[in-house]
Formats: structure tokens, C-alpha cells, sequence
């Protein structure tokens, strides 16, 4: 926590809604001063390190391997991690706002940090031996180090309970045999969390989780999908053949492993939903800054009615969706129930972005449509949102599910 607590803080503060004025964020005022300063610590790093360099991340696909160490740096790469871990030990919440922020200066950052934190610590944090959790947390919070989470296979992705890499025990080892489709980070990661079969009778109860290093024997990576948008994060397959997994590096209990991926899904949404607003909020920033410049028939486009109309249904959007996202950050640092609540937030989170960065290209037209602006990056950046970490069709499935348990039928 000492790394983003820096001194002066009210002063920092008072500057920065000097700086930015009370839009910044939906209800900022109504944070803590810890949540205040961690917002102002990561804007301040997205404007001078992410925003005028992620269009060359984006062109040139390029891992922003330095901004990934200062925000090692900074504690945003082990939020959740408590401190005598080597983490940062704050707590969800705090990890909303820091994946927004950066994201609104590069998505692909804001998902490089978001897999690391949750979908890779998260899940050895909440289930790993204190032996695990020295080997395969510690070292992965400075930003030195990234991790990845290996759930979906060419084969099923939505219907993550068919997996059909095996894992069968052999001395004090396991043996993996298949392939990992559409890993984040799968390029750069030294560790995997990964999900295989020890029972395929028993479906998806046979599935256990365990810690593989990378590189190591028997791991081999397809080729570096060349994708529409978060271009500077890496997704691969990982290929497992005959890959020994000491007994050790068993995450859980065998059979766990479902259960694992999907308690690890639920907080891994929030992370997306928080990258979807910072995309959003990206996406209207452009907009309205470009409007306030640019004339049209004698008056700047932002008189235009028109326009002032996409501009609120922009905000609407991205606000609500970030009181959902900041509501199931609440409940998951209260211990209670937010599988429904997170699934809601990514989905409203994702449907903001994707809207907001298509009205973000018309408000500029021309300008909308060409690299020269971000609006357009924006775009293919917001897409992906609506894809991982559960489909929108899955995750209306999830809200529907927890909304019938409500209602008892
Ligand atoms: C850039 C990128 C990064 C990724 N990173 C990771 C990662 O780090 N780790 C990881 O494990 N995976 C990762 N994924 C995989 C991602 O989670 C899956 O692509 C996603 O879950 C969808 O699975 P699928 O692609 O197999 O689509 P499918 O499951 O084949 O779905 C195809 C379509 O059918 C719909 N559909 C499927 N089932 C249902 C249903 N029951 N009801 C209604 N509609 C349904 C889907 O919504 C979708 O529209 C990544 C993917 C991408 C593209």
C-alpha cells in the first residue's frame, strides 16, 4: 500500500480537481482518501506514460514491457495481494479504479494488469499452500513477472466444463496432454494457472486447476494471434504435450478445478467490466474534447442538438455502468455474494464501451475513421470486451440463473 500512498495527499487531491474538475469519475467524492489518491496516482501515470504511446503499442503490436514494470512500480500489478506477500494488500474496489484508469490510456495494459491480478493471482491467492503462494505470487508482483490463466481450448470456450486436456498422475508428477486456445499474456507469462481433466467421467466435476512455470518442458506456444484490438497484449495457445507438472503445483483439491475457474471468472469480470469503462470513458473524453473544436455551419458541433444527445446517452452509459462495476467490487470486499452483480457490470461495462466508442467515430467523422485520432482504436478495442471472460449471451445466462434462485423457481 506505502508504494501509492504518497505524501501531501489533500494537497495532491485538491489539484486534481483542479486539474480535472468534479466529472472525472461518477461519485469520486464519495471515496475514501486511499481510493481518491490510487485514482489520481493512476491517471496521472496514464496520461504521461500510456496515452501517448499506445497508438505505437497498437501499430506495432508491442508488449509495453517498461509501463508494465512502473506499474509493477506503483502496486498495480498485485492489488489484491496482501503486503507481507509482496502485494499491495488494498482492496477490490481500489482494483476497479486502477484497471479503468489505465485502460483509458491503454486498453491493453488495463488487460495485461486485469489477467496478472485476477485471473492468475486471484485464484492462487484464494486456493494456493503457503508454499505456492511464496513460489508463484511473490515474484509476480513487481511487474518483473506476468502470469496467465489457460481455461478455453480450440474446442469449447463458452462450455468451459468440456475440457479435454488431460492430467493423469505418474510418480510425483502430473502429465498434461492438449492445447490452450486465446491465451492473454501467453507470450511474456513465466507461469500459467491451467485447468485439464484428471476424471473426464465425472465432466466437468473431473476438472482440476495447477500451477505450470513457463517455459519448461513439454509447453510449447502457437502462433501470436494477430487481432482487431488490444493488440499490445499477447493471446497464444499453449500447447501441452507431455508436460510434467510436479504433484506440488496442484491447485486445490483434484475435481476442484471447475469450481476454481469459475469463482475466479466471477472477480475476473469485474476487471473486464473496469477495462470496458476506461475504454468508454476513453471513447467519450475524445468526443467531447473534438466537438468543442470542431465548427460546423458557423457554431462548434457541440451546439448541435444532435450531437449534445449522443453525448449524454455516452455518459449515461458509461456512469451507470460504473456504479454496477463499483457495486460488485463492494460486495466482493464484503464477503457477499456478487456472481449476478459481476456478470451485470461486465455486461453493462462492455455494452457501454462498444456504444460509446461507435458514437465516439461519428461525432468526428472523418477523423473518426483514421488513425491519425484514437476514436478508432477505441473501436476495435472495445470489441473484445463483449467476448471474454464469459460471452454477453453468457453472461445474461448468469444474470438470468442467480435472478430465478431470487424468485425460487
Ligand atoms: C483476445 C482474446 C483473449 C482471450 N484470453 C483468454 C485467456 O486469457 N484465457 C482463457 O482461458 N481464454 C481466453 N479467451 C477465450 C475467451 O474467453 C473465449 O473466446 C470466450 O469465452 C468465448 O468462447 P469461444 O470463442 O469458444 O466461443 P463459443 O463458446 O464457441 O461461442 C460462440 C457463440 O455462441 C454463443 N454461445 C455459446 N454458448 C451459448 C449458450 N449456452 N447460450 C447462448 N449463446 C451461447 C456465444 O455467446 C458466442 O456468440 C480469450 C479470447 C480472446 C479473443
Amino acid at each position: 500500500m506505502s508504494s501509492v500512498i504518497l505524501p501531501g495527499m489533500r494537497l495532491v487531491w485538491r489539484q486534481h480537481q483542479q486539474q480535472f474538475g468534479k466529472r472525472t469519475i461518477a461519485s469520486i467524492s464519495a471515496l475514501s482518501e486511499t481510493h481518491q489518491m490510487l485514482h489520481k496516482t493512476c491517471r496521472d501515470f496514464a496520461e504521461a506514460e500510456l496515452k501517448p504511446n499506445a497508438a505505437k503499442f497498437d501499430r506495432e503490436h508491442l508488449y509495453p514491457k517498461e509501463q508494465i514494470q512502473k506499474m509493477g512500480e506503483l502496486g498495480l500489478m498485485a492489488v489484491e495481494v496482501p503486503e507481507e506477500l509482496g502485494g499491495t494488500g488494498l482492496d477490490y474496489l481500489a482494483y476497479a479504479i486502477g484497471v479503468e484508469e489505465i485502460s483509458r490510456g491503454c486498453a491493453s495494459a488495463g488487460i495485461i494488469m486485469s489477467v496478472n491480478n485476477s485471473l492468475y493471482l486471484g485464484p492462487i491467492l484464494k486456493f494456493g499452500t503457503s508454499k505456492q503462494k511464496e513460489e508463484y505470487i511473490t515474484p509476480f508482483t513487481t511487474g518483473e513477472r506476468v502470469g496467465c490463466f489457460a481455461l478455453s481450448e480450440p474446442g469449447n470456450g463458452s462450455d468451459a466444463g468440456a475440457a479435454s486436456t488431460t492430467a493423469k498422475k505418474n510418480g510425483d508428477s502430473w502429465i498434461l496432454n492438449g492445447t490452450k486456445a486465446w491465451i492473454t499474456n501467453g507470450f511474456e507469462s513465466e507461469a500459467t494457472v491451467v485447468f485439464a481433466t484428471t476424471d473426464k467421467a465425472k465432466k466437468h466435476k473431473g476438472i482440476s486447476a495447477f500451477i505450470s512455470s513457463k517455459p519448461t518442458n513439454g509447453l510449447s506456444l502457437g502462433k501470436k494471434e494477430d487481432k482487431l484490438g488490444i493488440r499490445a497484449s499477447s493471446t497464444c495457445s499453449l500447447i501441452f504435450e507431455d508436460c510434467k507438472v510436479p504433484e506440488g503445483n496442484l491447485l486445490g483439491e483434484p475435481g476442484m478445478g471447475f469450481k476454481i475457474a469459475m469463482m475466479t471468472l466471477d472477480a475476473g469480470r469485474i476487471g473486464v467490466a473496469s477495462q470496458a469503462l476506461g475504454i468508454a470513458q476513453a471513447a467519450l473524453d475524445c468526443a467531447v474534447d473534438y466537438a468543442s473544436k470542431r465548427t460546423a455551419f458557423g457554431n462548434p458541433i457541440t451546439k448541435l442538438q444532435a450531437i449534445q444527445q449522443k453525448i449524454a446517452d455516452m455518459s449515461l452509459r458509461v456512469e451507470s455502468a460504473r456504479l454496477l462495476t463499483w457495486r460488485a467490487a463492494y460486495l466482493k470486499d464484503n464477503h457477499q455474494p456478487y456472481t449476478k452483480e459481476a456478470a451485470m457490470a461486465k455486461l453493462a461495462a462492455s455494452e457501454a464501451a462498444t456504444y460509446n466508442a461507435h458514437q465516439s467515430i461519428q461525432i468526428l467523422g472523418g477523423m473518426g475513421y483514421v488513425s491519425d485520432m484514437p476514436a478508432e482504436r477505441h473501436y476495435r478495442d472495445a470489441r473484445i470486451t463483449e467476448i471474454y471472460e464469459g460471452t454477453s449471451e453468457i453472461q445474461k445466462l448468469v444474470i438470468a440463473g442467480n435472478v430465478y434462485k431470487e424468485y425460487g423457481v
